[in-house]
């Protein structure tokens, strides 16, 4: 196998993810088989040069938690409020939510999205389960949504637009650079919306390119 070069490697998009607690091995492991250099983050100096996040699923409320431990909280809302690209998968949805319902008393959210969740919506860890979703524009059929212990999505604003829907209620939206899953695309071995995400992200270096001219004049 021959390594990629360095200019190569250069030009894969840096993505964080949120590694203070939840479902993080699966998601690096995605990210990492769709192009995407993944970068562990734990504290404020790893959100350096991002090109995206990505905020895992786990439990919202330990999460919340960890986030004001470590310290990083108000820099990763400082991250968000400048729209750093953002993939909140089943609790970093609720992390990104402008509201909780049922939470615990002290959760708190970023509030980023304009969406109300309703933790655990779905039922408890004997709920979870698998559907089949058609999401907007993607190509190749259904995708498998595995909800566990997922987040339901009670109201959202005019800026949210439902990719997929479940019983009419939508379980993947977006909202400006901000994606939110309530399930967990990371465990569907289907690596499609990880590999759209990445796609979508801004790449710098390309923006650096200069465009051919187009004709003589
Ligand atoms: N119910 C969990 C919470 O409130 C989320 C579950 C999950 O991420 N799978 O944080």
């Amino acid at each position: 196998m021959s390594l990629p070069a360095p200019q190569e490697v250069a030009d894969r998009p840096l993505v964080g993810l949120l590694a203070v607690q939840g479902a993080v091995e699966r998601h690096r492991d995605m990210l990492e088989a769709v192009g995407a250099r993944v970068r562990e983050i734990r504290q404020p100096a790893h959100l350096d040069g991002l090109d995206g996040l990505v905020l895992p699923g786990g439990e919202s409320t330990t999460m919340a938690l960890l986030l004001d431990r470590c310290g990083i909280r108000q820099p990763l809302q400082d991250a968000l409020a400048d729209g750093l690209p953002t993939f909140g998968t089943c609790a970093g949805m609720i992390l990104l939510a402008r509201e909780i319902l049922d939470g615990r008393g002290d959760q708190w959210s970023f509030e980023t999205v304009d969406v109300s969740v309703r933790r655990n919506g779905y039922g408890r860890q004997s709920a979870s389960f698998e559907t089949s979703l058609v999401v907007d524009g993607l190509d190749g059929g259904p995708f498998p949504g595995v909800f566990i212990r997922a987040p339901l999505i009670e109201a959202h604003g005019p800026a949210v637009r439902p990719l997929a829907t479940l019983d009419g209620v939508p379980v993947l939206c977006e909202q400006g650079p901000f994606l939110l899953a309530a399930f967990h695309p990371e465990l569907s071995g289907d690596l499609r919306l990880h590999a759209r995400w990445v796609a979508s992200l801004d790449r710098p270096t390309e923006r650096l390119v200069v465009p051919e001219p187009t004709g003589a004049e």
